[in-house]
């Protein structure tokens, strides 16, 4: 059974519409750079704020890193963007939220992309709990799968390389 429940981001009117209505709903101001922001995001998801802050700059030339990082956390805050913390690799965001997305990154070259949530509704994954546990009620699974993409895999001359699955349903 799946439902789809994804809400499709792309940048344009339509996005944009629903970003200043967001803001508007949580008492932000719709400003150029909080609508840049998004929409670069939307346009490169698991983006760093580095990446993020060069896309920008495209349109906002004057916009600093640090200025860029403050409307991310902001954003991220309110929900409006997810942040992912891979291992050793810095933040990235994305615009993808509330579908309880797990992410799968390549251990070669730090490319990350979305799997989708397993069973269709958060937690996918239900742990065995300890009947002693003190967080008994979980609802959020995030998964991070790691792997090898295909273009690390022939690079390095690999066939396939499955990575070990986290757990077993
Ligand atoms: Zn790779
Ligand atoms: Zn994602």
């Amino acid at each position: 059974m799946t439902t789809d429940t994804t809400t499709e981001w792309t940048s344009g009117p339509t996005a944009e519409h629903q970003w200043e209505q967001q803001l508007h709903s949580h008492d932000r101001r719709v400003t150029k750079q909080r609508l840049a922001v998004l929409a670069a995001v939307a346009r490169s998801p698991h983006a760093t704020a580095e990446a993020v802050t060069d896309v920008v700059r495209a349109e906002l030339a004057n916009i600093t890193l640090q200025s860029v990082y403050v409307v991310l956390a902001d954003l991220t805050g309110l929900g409006m963007l997810r942040r992912i913390e891979p291992p050793n690799s810095a933040a990235r965001y994305e615009t993808r939220t509330g579908d309880n997305h797990h992410h799968a990154i390549c251990t070669g070259c730090g490319r990350i992309e979305d799997v989708d949530c397993a069973v269709g509704h958060a937690p996918c994954l239900t742990p065995g709990l300890d009947a002693g546990a003190t967080i008994g009620r979980i609802v959020i699974a995030d998964v991070l799968y790691q792997g090898t993409c295909s273009d690390c895999a022939a690079k390095a001359g690999l066939v396939e390389a499955p990575a070990p699955a986290p757990a077993s349903h």
